[in-house]
């Protein structure tokens, strides 16, 4: 609500509605705007107000556009009201005076180019070949919501909760999408020329009105069902590291259950088609994403990612619901061909290992060896049980439960083998085999045998395989063998780069 005044010295109350910006003061001192048919209503204090109900009714004007009143040209003093360009030369001139030099190839993508990928539409293909570990590009949010989490503020008027109903689809969802709908809607609004970065994105069965993104009286026209629709086909989740995950960092949760701190779209990325055995991998610094190679990619070769956590049971009905396809990687196809009893074998083989596990961490400091030596073959026996349900070589199949357990199992022998050098060398044997579950070719890596550590073939990249690179590490420092150690400690850089964005802070 706001005192206004027309040209002919006339005041009213006015009253806007459903503005996006509601949140932000858009009723400046000195501002102006055109009330297209302006509608009189009653006021409560019994005097006449004009209300504006639709936001496209409201159209706020710059200091230099043409349509301001001449009689109003004098007053026009309110810094906010400077043109576009005014505002751009005023920042050019902080950036060189501060010398702020961009530390990232903000949008590099020479190495890549967006073509046909057969019938699922435009994907992304290399046009060089790259290593894993590589940069292939970076890219700055389109727009991003940044989801604080409930409580964490201390401030009661600060917990809002965001919730969109969507009565056609039958579901709600709270968090961070539907406030970046909201923001989406307000960006292109008001930049017309945005529009062409979202126009082609994927959005499924969905037909868009008709003039979509047309400029009508200067301003696009924005279909809010079609932009919610490409969010939800297109955003990411920006799931926080594990590393940051211990903080306690405040989460939200996805429209598909998956806790995620922030969402945001990013236009290019967003043209990377899923593959469980993907070869890219997408990390999150702020609202950058960054995204590097996890294998060596050949020249032509297509760039994937994983839309969902391969550990989700049910993500196969959720690619089909979602995305309007299926998986027929080997490791879904695997999946397809394994029974539910043997499912629930390795689910009970893991259970049975992981108290075996607690035990060992807790007697890691006292002098019981002989508890400590049976732990240790108890486990190993399960970790055998379970490889034998396995049919598939892993070459064909990674082993993701099976790497769980050999992962966990290394990192308490670490903890356990502090100084105790049987237990580092148990640790090294197990560390690498959980590895090899992940179809890493490891050449070498044992102790003794006086070839060092080197991956021939990086394998599959899944949390907490960082965890592991550092367990060997230590393992390697435990026994002696410090070359080993730092080339476990090269192959940790390398997966912190490509699971965390970078490896400066990795120490
Ligand atoms: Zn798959």
């Amino acid at each position: 609500m706001a005192i206004v005044e027309d040209e002919k010295s006339e005041v009213f109350l006015l009253q806007l509605y459903h503005q996006v910006e509601m949140t932000e003061d858009i009723l400046v001192p000195g501002g102006i705007l055109i009330i297209k048919d302006p509608y009189l209503k009653l006021t409560a204090d019994g005097r006449h107000g004009l209300r504006v109900d639709h936001v496209s009714d409201a159209v706020f004007l710059l200091a230099h556009d043409r349509r301001v009143p001449s009689c109003w040209h004098s007053e026009l003093t309110n810094p906010q009201l400077k043109s576009a360009d005014f505002w751009k030369t005023k920042g050019k001139e902080f950036l060189v005076n501060q010398d702020i030099r961009p530390q990232l190839n903000i949008f590099d993508v020479g190495s890549l180019l967006i073509r046909q990928s057969g019938s699922r539409g435009r994907g992304l293909f290399t046009t060089k070949a790259v290593k894993t570990g590589d940069l292939m590009f970076c890219e700055k949010a389109f727009a991003y919501a940044f989801h604080e989490g409930e409580g964490t503020s201390g401030d009661s008027s600060r917990l809002t909760m965001n919730l969109l109903i969507d009565i056609n689809a039958n579901s709600f969802t709270s968090g961070a999408q539907p406030e970046l709908i909201t923001m989406l809607v307000r960006k292109l609004y008001r930049n017309p020329s945005q529009t062409s970065a979202v126009k082609g994105l994927h959005c499924g069965s969905y037909s868009p009105v008709q003039g979509t993104f047309d400029i009508i009286d200067g301003m696009p026209v924005i279909d809010s069902f079609l932009l919610t629709r490409i969010l939800l086909l297109n955003s990411f989740g920006c799931k926080f590291p594990e590393k940051a995950g211990a903080l306690k960092r405040p989460v939200g949760i996805d429209r598909l259950g998956n806790v995620f701190p922030s969402l945001g779209l990013w236009t290019f990325a967003s043209h990377m088609h899923h593959s469980c055995l993907s070869n890219a991998f997408c990390s999150f610094i702020g609202d950058m994403t960054i995204v590097r190679a996890i294998a060596d990619i050949p020249v032509d070769a297509e760039i994937t990612i994983q839309y969902l956590n391969p550990f989700n049971p049910q993500r196969q009905q959720k690619y089909i619901i979602n995305w309007a396809f299926a998986c027929d990687c080997a490791m879904c196809e695997d999946d397809d061909h394994t029974s539910d009893i043997v499912i629930a074998k390795r689910k009970r083989l893991g259970e049975s290992l992981q108290q075996l596990l607690r035990l060992l961490s807790r007697r890691g400091g006292s002098s019981g060896t002989a508890g400590i030596a049976s732990l240790i073959r108890k486990s190993s026996d399960l970790l055998a049980e379970m490889e034998e349900t396995y049919i598939k070589p892993t070459e064909e199949v990674p082993r993701l439960t099976l790497w769980v357990g050999y992962r966990d199992f290394a990192c308490a022998l670490t903890l356990t083998g502090a100084g105790l050098s049987s237990n580092a060398q148990k640790a090294i044997e197990i560390g690498l085999k959980a590895l090899r579950c992940l179809r890493f070719v490891i050449e070498s890596g044992s102790l003794g045998s006086n070839q060092g550590l080197v991956v021939k073939k990086w394998g599959y990249m899944a949390p907490g395989e960082l965890d592991c690179w550092i367990c060997l590490k230590t393992a390697y420092d435990c026994t002696g063998s410090h070359e080993l150690a730092l080339a476990a400690e090269g192959c940790a850089k390398v997966c912190c780069r490509i699971q965390l964005g970078e490896a400066e802070t990795f120490q």
